[in-house]
C-alpha cells in the first residue's frame, strides 16, 4: 500500500528524455518494447528522439571534417547548439549527458545516481555522437556529464544511450514491478546476485536444482543464496568486491570465501651475489614488520626459513621477547608476531601448511624481475589462483632475491611491483606490504 502511494506520487512527475542522434530509426523498436514501452504508457517518462539533421539548414551538413592530420568527421558545434536550444525551448532546461568513450564509466553506482538525477530533472538530454564524435568545444560547453559504457570504441553513442536507459530506468520507481528484486541485483552491494533456476525442470542434462532451494526453508535458502553469491563474487569478481566492501560483516563474509594465504620469507636459496646462490642473515625488523602486514591482510601464517643454527637462535630470542615482555611493550605487535614460525626449509613450511589445510599450497614466487619458465600472473589474476581451491603460499626472498631454480619450481610468479621509474629496490618489508595490498586489500573505488 505504501509502495503504491509512493508510486502514484512519483508517476505524476513527468520526465522528458530527449535523445539526439544521427540515426533516430535505431530507437523505434527499442522504445516500443517491454518495460521501456510500459513506462511511457504508465506516464512515468516520455521520449523525444531527434535527428541532428533536423537542426541543419537546407544543404548544410551535420558533420564536418576534423582538423589536423588523420581523416575523420565529427558532429559540428553549431548543429549541437541548435539542437540543445531547440530541445530546451520545447521541454525546458535539460541535464545533458554526452555518450563518449572518454566519459565516466557506467556502473551500477552511477546508474543509481543517475536515476535520482532523472527524478529531479524534468528534462534529460542524451547526446549520441557518431563518426569521430562531437566537436569538443560543443561537448565542453554543454555536457553536464560524459558517460562511457566501457573501455572500447563503438561506431556511435546510440547503443550506449540505450544501455544507459536500460540500467537507469530499472531504478525509477514503477518501471520494474517488484522493487525488491532490484535490491538483490548484482552490483547493488559488494556482491553479485545468486544463481537462479527455474522449476520445472528439477533436473536438466543431469544438473539438479540445489535441494535446499526446494526445501521451503526460507532461512536455509537465504543462507545458501548468500553463501553462493559471496563465493562467486570473491572468486570471479574480486575487483568489484574489494572496490565496494565497506561494512564489517561484508568484509568478514568475503574473507571467509578466500582460500587461506601464507607467507614465507626465505633466507636460503637466495642470490647473495649475481649468479651465486646461498643463505642470508635474518633482519630483526622483518620479523615484526612483516608479521604486522600479514595480520592486516589476513595471512594465516608467516614463516621465516633459515637453515643456519646461529641465525635460528637470533630469531628464537626475538620471538621469545614478543611472546613474553613484548606483550607489555607493544601488544599489537606481539599479537601479530603470533603468526610467525621458524623453519629450516621451504619443504617444511609446505608440509606444515598441507597438514593444517589438508591440501598442498600453491606456490607463488615474487621477484623484482620477470622470469622465463614459470607462469607469470598479475594483480588481477586472483580468479586464476583461487579457482584451484588450494591454500596459497607467497614466497619472498631476502638478499638479492629468490634463486631462479626456486622460482621455476613454483606454480606462479607474481609480476614485480613498482612505479613509473626504473628504480626497483624495495625492502622486502615494503614489498610484502605492497604485494599483499594489491593481491587482497580493500581498494574502494569511490566514497559514497
Ligand atoms: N575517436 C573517438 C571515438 C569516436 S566513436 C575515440 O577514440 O575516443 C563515435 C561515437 O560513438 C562517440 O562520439 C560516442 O558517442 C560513441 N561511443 C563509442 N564508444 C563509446 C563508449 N564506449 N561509450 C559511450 N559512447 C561511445
Amino acid at each position: 500500500m505504501q509502495n503504491k502511494r509512493r508510486l502514484s506520487q512519483e508517476n505524476s512527475f513527468s520526465m522528458n528524455i530527449s535523445i539526439a542522434t544521427v540515426f533516430p530509426g535505431l530507437y523505434r523498436e527499442f522504445l516500443q518494447t517491454s518495460l521501456i514501452k510500459r513506462s511511457q504508457e504508465k506516464g512515468i517518462v516520455s521520449f523525444d528522439v531527434v535527428s541532428f539533421a533536423s537542426f541543419c539548414h537546407p544543404k548544410e551538413r551535420l558533420d564536418g571534417p576534423t582538423v589536423g592530420h588523420g581523416s575523420g568527421m565529427a558532429i559540428r558545434p553549431e548543429v549541437i547548439e541548435r539542437m540543445v536550444n531547440g530541445q530546451e525551448e520545447k521541454h525546458g532546461f535539460a541535464y545533458k549527458i554526452f555518450l563518449t568513450p572518454q566519459g565516466r564509466k557506467l556502473d551500477q553506482k552511477l546508474a543509481v545516481e543517475l536515476s535520482s538525477l532523472f527524478l529531479k530533472n524534468s528534462h534529460i538530454m542524451l547526446v549520441a555522437g557518431r563518426y569521430e564524435g562531437c566537436d569538443d568545444r560543443a561537448q565542453s560547453e554543454y555536457a553536464d556529464l560524459e558517460v562511457s559504457i566501457g573501455d572500447y570504441v563503438l561506431m556511435g553513442g546510440d547503443l550506449p544511450a540505450m544501455v544507459l536507459l536500460e540500467t537507469v530506468m530499472r531504478h525509477i520507481p514503477g518501471v520494474v514491478a517488484k522493487e525488491d528484486s532490484i535490491e538483490q541485483d548484482s552490483f547493488m552491494g559488494p556482491f553479485l546476485d545468486f544463481p537462479t533456476y527455474t522449476v520445472p525442470p528439477r533436473e536438466w542434462k543431469g544438473r539438479q536444482v540445489p535441494e535446499v532451494l526446494l526445501s521451503g526453508n526460507h532461512a536455509a535458502m537465504n543462507a545458501f543464496r548468500k553463501e553462493k553469491a559471496v563465493l562467486r563474487s570473491v572468486k570471479e569478481h574480486f575487483g568489484w568486491v574489494r572496490a565496494r566492501c565497506i561494512k564489517k560483516d561484508d568484509k568478514k563474509l568475503a574473507y571467509a570465501s578466500m582460500p587461506a594465504h601464507y607467507v614465507v620469507l626465505m633466507h636460503d636459496h637466495v642470490l647473495v651475489q649475481d649468479g651465486v646462490v646461498g643463505t642470508s642473515s635474518v633482519t630483526s625488523l622483518d620479523i615484526h614488520d612483516i608479521a604486522r602486514s600479514c595480520s592486516t591482510y589476513g595471512i594465516k601464517g608467516y614463516a621465516l626459513v633459515t637453515p643456519l643454527i646461529d641465525q635460528r637462535k637470533i630469531v628464537e630470542t626475538i620471538l621469545d621477547f614478543w611472546h613474553g615482555a613484548g606483550i607489555q611493550y607493544n601488544n599489537n605487535r606481539a599479537e601479530a608476531v603470533e603468526l610467525v614460525s621458524l623453519e629450516e626449509s621451504l619443504e617444511k613450511v609446505i608440509a606444515a601448511i598441507e597438514s593444517k589445510e589438508g591440501k598442498k599450497p600453491l606456490l607463488v614466487a615474487t621477484s623484482a624481475k620477470v622470469q622465463e619458465g614459470v607462469r607469470s600472473i598479475t594483480y588481477y589474476d586472483q580468479s586464476i589462483v583461487w579457482k584451484e581451491d588450494r591454500p596459497v603460499l607467497f614466497i619472498f626472498g631476502t638478499a638479492k632475491g629468490l634463486s631462479s631454480e626456486l622460482i621455476k619450481s613454483c606454480d606462479y610468479l607474481l609480476l614485480p611491483v613498482g612505479g613509473f621509474t626504473e628504480f626497483k629496490h624495495l625492502s622486502v618489508r615494503s614489498a610484502v606490504a605492497v604485494v599483499l595490498d594489491r593481491w587482497m586489500g580493500i581498494n574502494l573505488s569511490r566514497v559514497d
